[in-house]
């Protein structure tokens, strides 16, 4: 697996004249984003979790580039005034780990071009295609195995080209070694192009296979005709490839599964692995410490996952946590806090249920009443109620929970990953989620985040439970890097690819998105006369309980196939008498298709008569 991604883009980019005298080659735009932006945009949506673009000539452009995607990371080629691009790459060689992809700045190019060499099993590929008419060609001979030994741009040296440099090439690590020792082998090679480096190290004995893709969508720009051209002729051309991949899109406003990028759900499409080689062995444990990153300190904390939905991993949790004689006290204030103690029950946990409003606050002095009875060792509670949307104040319960020496365990699924949390702080032990919600993955993957002193006492209790057994998966997975049983194998592709997006996003902007989302639908709800169940005060902003209006014109069902038609799915929500429809604010919605739903909405509600 490909992680890191390097752009040489240290080049005075000077057959454009003017225009890239105080601006580097790779910001000029087409169709409004900048090549090295939307090159960037393309190799995240690969999967590329690190991007180190080499720069030079106006440097300062793309530090401000990697301000807007943390994920990059530059280094200054200082003499890129009398080097070329193995100068730049080479300034790039000691933040390489591992093996990579190497592009120049100035390309426009259809995605899959990073999906063919991304699936070549060789380890070394330079992309080519077939004729681009670009009057710059650099041709590429190859020997009868694909093998590279030949770069020119004179066609009388290559007759018979194997194709055209297109300048997107994946590398290993010893491929790069090899070219770095070349490199560094004479004063007389400071000029040289990478291209002429990788003939070098391909003749020597590391091949270098020339793959080509003879009808590939790509242009360099390097004046103002290319430029012509790549806006006129080329960039349709990608932008209908790309088009035809696009997935047509439906949007969640259940409250899970969310509502998921192409990207997220390309990036399950892999060749078949055994879940027990090591490889997949280390794409879970990267999993595995992303998903703690995002709501805790992995030095002390860590995830255990199981293949299950979220339900699976509260189970696994209650049904794990609570010590042999232990007694728990769950907090019950809607379906999820219910759930918790349904399972406790089953497992015949000795336990007390602590009662309270599904729209109001929590009485925090009537909860301290009951924890000071010190009868307990554990205590759960659910943070965010997807039920009614309400947002559990667990800054100040948990802390309480502390105080009273109990163990906290806690269902974060819907809050995970859609504001920022921090376990620690907080002082909970333990806490679920789901693959499937705010961090946008696939369904399949339940998780609970443990803290990892409180999981090393489980070691000698009696097992409760089997298949969901903590520690026994946790130890399991630290001795073998492999889960107990199979694996959803595909879903943790795209979990890895969902981390990635979060990580790019981040979470507090995350938030701000849903939070935008939730301004636009509360305003629209006032504007139509509908009530919400909870007051806003005290909502998440990532579900919206509605009453339903009073007029018995209103059918959830006719409601729900309208929004349909739109593109758009709601869901029910019914607490005892209270009739309600929920909308939800998670994964990949954006702020005008919410503002689309309130249309829908509108529509639907002045076709019954409510405004
Ligand atoms: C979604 C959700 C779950 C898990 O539901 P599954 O259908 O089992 O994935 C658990 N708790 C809360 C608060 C939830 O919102």
């Amino acid at each position: 697996m490909i992680k890191q991604a390097v752009i040489v883009a240290g080049g005075l980019g000077s057959r454009f004249g003017n225009r890239t005298k105080e601006m580097p080659k790779g910001f000029i735009e087409i169709d409004g984003v900048a090549m090295v932006e939307r090159s960037v945009q393309k190799l995240i949506a690969a999967g590329i979790e690190e991007i180190i673009i080499g720069t030079g000539h106006c440097s300062e452009y793309y530090d401000e580039l990697a301000k807007k995607y943390h994920i990059i990371k530059t280094a200054r080629n200082d003499n890129y005034a009398n080097t070329s691009s193995m100068g730049t790459l080479a300034v790039c060689a000691p933040l390489i780990k591992g093996d990579f992809i190497l592009l120049e700045s100035d390309l426009i190019y259809d995605a899959v071009g990073l999906k063919v060499l991304q699936n070549d099993e060789r380890a070394n590929v330079i992309l080519a295609s077939g004729k681009s008419n670009s009057h710059d060609e650099v041709y590429l001979a190859a020997n009868e195995d694909g093998v590279l030994n030949e770069v020119s741009k004179d066609k009388s040296i290559i007759p018979n080209p194997a194709g055209e440099l297109v300048g997107i090439t994946k590398i290993s690590k010893a491929c790069l070694d090899k070219m770095m020792a070349y490199y560094n082998s004479d004063k007389n090679l400071i000029k040289i192009d990478y291209e002429n480096v990788l003939k070098a190290v391909s003749l020597a004995g590391e091949p270098v296979y020339v793959h080509k893709v003879e009808y590939y969508a790509w242009t360099e720009i390097d004046d103002e005709s290319m430029l012509e051209r790549a806006t006129k002729e080329i960039w349709p051309r990608i932008q209908e490839n790309e088009s035809l991949l696009a997935i047509r899109r439906e949007v969640l406003l259940n409250p899970g599964p969310s509502t998921t990028t192409d990207s997220v759900k390309y990036a399950q499409v892999v060749a078949d692995i055994c879940p027990r080689e090591l490889e997949f062995g280390n794409l879970m444990e990267e999993v595995a410490e992303g998903l703690t990153e995002v709501c805790a300190d992995p030095k002390d904390y860590i995830s255990v996952m199981f293949g299950c939905s979220g339900t699976g991993a509260d189970e696994a949790m209650v049904s794990s946590c609570v010590p042999p004689d232990g007694k728990l006290l769950v907090v019950d204030n809607g379906s999820y806090g219910a759930r918790l103690a349904k399972i406790a029950s089953v497992y015949n946990i000795d336990m007390d249920v602590f009662k309270s409003s599904t729209y109001e606050p929590i009485d925090i002095a009537a909860l301290e009443k009951q924890m000071q009875s010190k009868k307990y060792t554990t205590f759960a509670i659910v943070y965010h109620e997807t039920t009614t949307g309400l947002l559990n104040d667990l800054a100040t319960i948990c802390p309480m929970a502390k105080k009273y020496g109990m163990t906290t365990i806690c269902d974060i699924v819907s809050a995970y990953g859609g504001m920022p949390i921090d376990l620690g702080k907080l002082g909970i032990d333990f806490a679920t989620s789901t693959s499937n919600k705010h961090i946008g993955g696939m369904a399949g993957v339940g998780f609970v985040v443990c803290k990892r002193d409180e999981l090393l006492k489980q070691k000698d209790w009696p097992m409760r439970n089997y298949y969901l057994n903590l520690y026994d998966q946790y130890k399991y997975f630290l001795e073998t890097k492999q889960t107990r049983f199979t694996p959803p194998v595909q879903t943790f592709y795209a979990l890895r690819q969902a981390i990635i997006e979060t990580k790019v996003e981040t979470v507090e902007k995350r938030f701000e998105r849903f939070t935008e989302c939730w301004e636009i639908l509360v305003k629209a709800l006032d504007e139509i006369g509908l009530k919400m169940l909870v007051d806003r005060k005290y909502q998440s902003h990532f579900i919206t309980a509605i009453l339903i209006p009073e007029t018995p014109k209103y059918k959830f069902n006719e409601l729900h196939d309208y929004a349909r038609s739109f593109g758009f799915t709601i869901y029910p929500g019914k607490l005892g008498n209270i009739d309600t429809f929920r909308i939800a604010n998670m994964g990949d919605i954006k702020p005008e298709e919410m503002t689309h739903f309130t249309c829908v909405l509108r529509d639907y509600m002045h076709s019954i008569g409510v405004c």
